[in-house]
């Protein structure tokens, strides 16, 4: 059986943010068990609890392991153990793979990761604290269209590119391998199809096929609306074109995916300006009246 659990739903940040008092964040507060808090986006998948997967790896990743019970360390298994392992990084990004950083301690650790993305990341010398002992971390390097299984967990993985920049940390890697920049992933085991997309700069004829073919996909919610950051901080960029298709509008994922097939469809990666954040919000109420999940922490497929 396939395990799909997201450990965190919230895009970069979390939410509420740090540094934010916008209304989501302001309400999450003042009312936090109406406006639920959230952790950085994360998730994990298995099909044996002693061999488990991370997709990515976020910046709240030591208390997502902790308040997941499969992800804790066994006391029957000496002072030291993990059932974690490895990660598939996805991206370069930031809030994707800083996450990394906490997973030291000389724990060995299997990485799928694309050429591009592990260069990017050795570049920067704290990833040394990961690679002080031989075999800390085993690189396995993952390109767009060949599938490959995790361990011996018996789930393909696919990774598929979806476009998008490097981050503005690694810019000077340059764009000679535009395809090795931003995965998606298709995981698929025992029938079940999951697609797991949290950044979507464009819906393409592609994509769409591929979701066509799943039983649920876990799509970008990081913004309602187009123009919903420039609303909330005066200067900042429209969603697309910071590579983020929106939930709402005649160009927005929720009318662009309107004649899916029925299957799950789940948005995650929500950023804290999302109005959907508030159950209460007319935003949520067109999400799940369109047949859309809005992704919690801890919510497991299937369950
Ligand atoms: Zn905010």
């Amino acid at each position: 059986m396939l395990h799909f659990r997201l450990l965190g739903t919230a895009a970069g940040g979390g939410f509420p943010q740090w540094n934010c008092a916008c209304a989501t964040c302001a309400s999450s507060r003042a009312e936090p068990g109406r406006v639920s808090p959230r952790l950085q986006l994360q998730a994990a998948v298995w099909s044996s609890p002693d061999a488990i997967f991370l997709l990515n790896a976020s910046a709240d990743l030591r208390f997502q392991i902790e308040e997941n019970l499969e992800l804790r360390p066994r006391t029957d298994r000496g002072n030291r153990n993990t059932p974690i392992e490895g990660v598939v990084l996805t991206t370069a990004d930031l809030d994707q793979v800083l996450g990394m950083l906490l997973l030291r301690k000389f724990q060995p650790l299997k990485v799928y990761a694309t050429a591009l993305v592990r260069r990017v990341l050795e570049s920067n010398s704290f990833i040394r604290m990961l690679e002080r002992v031989p075999n800390q971390l085993t690189w396995v390097e993952i390109e767009p269209g060949v599938s490959f299984q995790l361990g011996g967990s018996g789930i393909a993985c696919t990774p598929f590119d979806m476009g998008g920049e490097l981050p503005f940390y690694a810019r000077e890697f340059g764009r000679n391998v535009p395809e090795q920049v931003s995965q998606g992933l298709l995981l698929e085991k025992d029938g079940m199809r999951i697609a797991y997309t949290p950044m979507v700069p464009a819906i393409t004829d592609s994509l769409r096929s591929i979701y066509a073919g799943c039983g649920a996909i876990f799509v970008d919610g990081t913004f309602w609306s187009n123009e919903e950051l420039s609303k909330a901080h005066t200067g900042t960029p429209m969603a697309q074109d910071i590579g983020h298709v929106p939930m709402s509008g005649k160009d927005g994922t929720i009318a662009l995916l309107s004649d899916l097939p029925t299957i799950q469809k789940i948005f995650v990666h929500l950023n804290n300006t999302n109005p959907v954040l508030d159950p209460r919000s007319s935003a949520y109420n067109a999400v799940v009246e369109a047949g859309w999940k809005i992704g919690e922490d801890g919510w497991e497929l299937g369950q």
